[in-house]
């Protein structure tokens, strides 16, 4: 990522809210995350949540309150919820007291639709699903009056309590705001307000079988709570004449404003709870947590720093249009964030066993190695070196071409923080591999020269062999093969048709230095040549450790396009 990082500008949103604060119309900011408990959050997510907590922690005294909008008992659980407050608080967010559900508000959001019912604003509808949507009209069509518009407002309080008794079955009836049918704005035609659901729900129980729409509990929620900025994505921006409506008819403490932006897309992936879900549960992923998926959860065990997500939310911005993010920027964030902190290992991941034949059987040795080359800070450890080590397979050719620098036959190479070895013998086994090589080594070397001013053009990573740690590897490289997937499959497609069938390999047998016995998830490596790695903390055993690969050290998409 060659691309210079701009330095940012106020968006729009932030210039709303300093001149709120200059011209008095608010001393306090308030924001909210309002996530529905029903599904995991992905990268998208995290742009609305640096937002919202960003602007709470910029304009001092502000707040940000977590808020599960959890009104529709049918998708929702509890599982949820708590992986939702795990990946805020992962994300470097704290919500402070202010953790809040919808669900809380349940009695006071039905004080709210008897006083519209009492007030004319609000009737009881006794027609079907299918007959409002028949009667909703078009974009060029007005719609038509329900039947029951008319009807008396002490009939519908009357049969608005009997719904919340219990009386009457699942779509039988549903209250209705008594707005305009023939509005230009569809949401305005009359929108539901309350439908009967004979469900419990994970926090309310059994309590109702009422439940109101997204649409009518979210004023009232942000209002409650004193929200004075609630922001969205633009798909609401056609629901906010009904957000204003229902603010301006109830009497509400306060009067929050509804402000949009533009959602985070992002190349490569899919960012859409619905979509993210039928990769889980048609296995094309192992989990809402499988490295290669773009939520918080997989991000996080990927081994992608939280901080690179921020940086990269920081840079994105927030704007009005929507766009296409390519992903390398939030993999330059990653590769930046990591090459500040990820200790400096060797891991070989495709072994190939070297017998240094003039270093004594029995004997070893410590060497030591720096931590982070670039920051002595970060100190050192050492390395046992012995007569049998591994290199990386892709570090020697018998027949090397001309820029090849590394191990080949008759040729020297040095081995990092250790000596000097050369190619004897190539040793092969009944099919014709190659097995194993006979290397001699200089004990003048140590140290990474020749007291002789010989050179050698290459430097290649190992581990000792008896003392190596075996590890599976998992490699990973982007979910899908076209940038947007769903534009790809538009006209009849599928977008899963599109999954990278390379987006995993497997690597079972790697030989890594025994310090990463100690590594714990969480912690961040840079195996030297290879690329950045974390410990996988689910699948992982003390017997059989598994280290996912979070990013290569270079954007090796970059060169393909
Ligand atoms: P999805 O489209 O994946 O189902 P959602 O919008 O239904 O997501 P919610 O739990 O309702 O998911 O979202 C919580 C908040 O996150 C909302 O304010 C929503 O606008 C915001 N949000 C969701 N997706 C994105 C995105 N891609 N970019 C920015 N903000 C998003
Ligand atoms: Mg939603």
């Amino acid at each position: 990522m060659s691309e210079p990082i701009k330095p940012l500008a106020a968006d729009f949103i932030r210039t709303i809210i300093t001149d709120d604060l200059a011209s008095g119309k608010h001393d306090q900011i308030v924001t909210r995350f309002p996530p529905e408990p029903n599904g995991y959050l992905h990268i998208g997510h995290a742009k609305s949540i640096c937002l919202n907590f960003g602007i709470a922690g910029e304009f001092t005294p502000a707040r940000c309150h977590l808020r599960f909008d959890d009104t529709n008992p049918s998708k929702e659980e509890t599982e949820y919820v708590e992986a939702i407050k795990e990946d805020v608080r992962w994300l470097g967010f704290d919500w402070g007291e202010h953790l809040y559900f919808a669900s809380d508000y349940f009695e006071q959001i039905y004080e709210y639709a008897e006083h519209l019912i009492k007030n004319g604003l609000a009737y009881v509808c006794d027609l079907s699903a299918e007959e409002i949507r028949a009667s909703r009209g078009t974009l060029t069509e007005p719609g038509r009056n329900s039947p029951y518009r008319e009807r008396p407002s002490s009939e519908s309080i009357d049969l608005f309590r009997r719904m919340r008794a219990g009386e009457f079955p699942d779509g039988a009836r549903v209250l209705r705001a008594r707005i305009d049918m023939a509005s230009g704005n569809l949401n305005l035609r009359d929108p539901v307000l309350y439908r009967i659901m004979h469900r419990g729900h994970h926090r309310t129980g059994a309590q109702w079988c009422i439940y109101p729409m997204y649409d009518f509990t979210h004023p009232i929620s942000d209002a409650l709570e004193g929200v004075t900025h609630s922001l969205c994505t633009l798909e609401f921006a056609d629901h906010r004449p009904l957000y204003d409506w229902i603010i301006v008819n109830l009497p509400l403490p306060c009067q929050p404003r509804q402000i949009e932006f533009a959602r985070l897309n992002l190349g490569y992936t899919v960012v859409s709870k619905r979509k993210l879900l039928q990769l889980v549960n048609e296995g094309y992923v192992g989990g809402w947590d499988d490295p290669r998926m773009p939520t918080l959860s997989g991000i996080r065990r990927r081994g992608y720093p939280p901080a690179a997500i921020r940086s990269f939310c920081d840079r994105i911005g927030v704007a009005k249009k929507e766009s296409l993010v390519d992903v390398s920027l939030l993999e330059h964030y990653v590769r930046e964030e990591l090459n500040e902190s990820a200790v400096r290992v060797m891991g070989v991941l495709k072994p190939l066993k070297v017998v240094i034949t003039n270093y004594p059987a029995g004997r070893s040795e410590e060497l030591t190695a720096q931590n982070h080359p670039q920051k002595p800070e970060m100190g050192s450890r050492l390395l046992p070196f012995a007569r049998e080590i591994y290199i990386e397979r892709d570090d020697f050719m018998e027949e090397p071409p001309k820029k090849f620098f590394r191990l080949a036959p008759g040729r020297e190479v040095r081995l990092r923080y250790a000596y000097f070895i050369k190619c004897d013998e190539v040793i092969k086994d009944a099919t014709g591999e190659i097995s194993e090589l006979r290397c001699s080594y200089d004990p003048a070397t140590l140290g990474g020269n020749a007291p002789d001013g010989r050179k050698v053009k290459g430097t290649i990573h190992w581990v000792a062999a008896d003392r190596a740690l075996k590890a599976e590897v998992r490699l990973y490289d982007r979910l899908f093969t076209e940038e947007n997937p769903e534009k790809a499959a538009a006209g009849g497609g599928d977008f899963k048709d599109f999954v990278n069938p390379h987006s995993l390999v497997i690597l079972p047998d790697c030989r890594l230095e025994p310090s990463l016995a100690a590594a714990r998830p969480g912690q961040h490596f840079q195996f030297e040549r290879q690329g950045y790695f974390c410990l996988d903390g689910q699948d992982s055993r003390p017997e059989g450790p598994v280290f996912n690969r979070s990013a290569t050290l270079r954007d090796t998409w970059a060169k393909l396009r």
